[in-house]
C-alpha cells in the first residue's frame, strides 16, 4: 500500500506522560523535516491519547494536503501512516491527518482516553475537520478544508476560529440524536458570518460612543 518499508524508528516521549510513542520518519521526510516541523508534530501528538503506544510513520509529500494512511498487515496491528508536507505546515493539517487515524483505529482498538470521552470519530472528510477542530484550540490555526465555509471566514478565519469550534462541540453533542448534525453545523456556521458582516456594516454602530453602554 505503502513505500513504508525501512525507517529508522526514533524514541519519541511524549512531553504530557511517560507512555512510549514511536514515531518514524521516511528518509525523504527526515531530509526535508525542520526543528519546527517536528516539534509541531510532537506536540499535536500529545493531544491524542487514542494513538499512544503506537508507532507512526511519518513521510513528506508536496501536496497541499497531508494524508493518512492504514496500512494492514496480516495478523499484527495496522500500521499507521501519515504525510505531511513541511512548508506552511499548520496544527489544523497535522490534527486532520491524526484524526483520520483514530478515524480508522475505530472502536475496539483500544481506543481509549479521547477528549471528550469520544468513542470513536465517525470517518469522512467533513467528520474528520469537525473533530480535529473541536479537539483542542490549538488545531483551530488555519481553516479546515471540508467543512464549508462562507468566503469572508475563510479570509479572516482567526477572527472565527474560536466561535466556530464552539459550534463544531455542539454539534459533535447534537450528533447523538440528530442525523443532519453536519447540515446543522453548516448553517449555523452560516449565520455566523452573516451576523458579524450585519455587524460591521451597521452604521449606528460607528456612532455610538458607549458601545458597551448596557
Ligand atoms: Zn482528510
Amino acid at each position: 500500500m505503502t513505500c513504508a518499508n525501512h525507517h529508522s524508528r526514533l524514541g519519541f516521549a511524549m512531553p504530557s506522560n511517560s507512555s512510549a510513542m514511536f514515531l518514524r520518519f521516511t528518509p525523504l521526510m527526515k531530509k526535508r523535516l525542520t526543528r519546527r516541523a517536528q516539534a509541531m508534530i510532537g506536540r499535536s501528538l500529545t493531544y491524542f491519547p487514542e494513538l499512544q503506544g503506537k508507532s507512526i510513520t511519518v513521510g513528506y509529500t508536496r501536496a497541499h494536503l497531508g494524508s493518512a494512511v492504514l496500512s494492514y498487515q496480516r495478523e499484527s496491528e495496522p500500521r499507521l501512516i501519515i504525510r505531511l508536507k513541511v512548508r506552511k505546515l499548520t496544527y489544523q493539517t497535522i490534527g486532520h491527518e491524526l484524526t483520520h487515524l483514530v478515524q480508522g483505529l475505530g472502536r475496539g482498538h483500544g481506543n481509549t482516553g479521547s477528549p471528550f470521552g469520544w468513542e470513536s470519530i465517525p470517518s469522512g472528510e467533513k467528520q474528520c475537520d469537525i473533530w480535529t477542530l473541536a479537539r483542542d484550540p490549538l488545531f483551530c490555526d488555519d481553516a479546515p478544508t471540508y467543512l464549508r465555509l462562507p468566503r469572508v471566514m475563510r479570509e479572516q478565519w482567526p477572527d472565527y476560529a474560536e466561535e466556530v469550534r464552539k459550534l463544531c462541540i455542539t454539534a459533535i453533542k447534537k450528533r447523538e440524536n440528530f442525523r443532519l448534525y453536519i447540515r446543522w453545523l453548516e448553517g449555523e456556521i452560516r449565520k455566523l458570518a452573516k451576523g458579524s458582516r450585519r455587524e460591521q456594516s451597521a452604521p449606528e454602530q460607528l456612532f455610538l460612543p458607549f458601545p458597551d453602554w448596557e
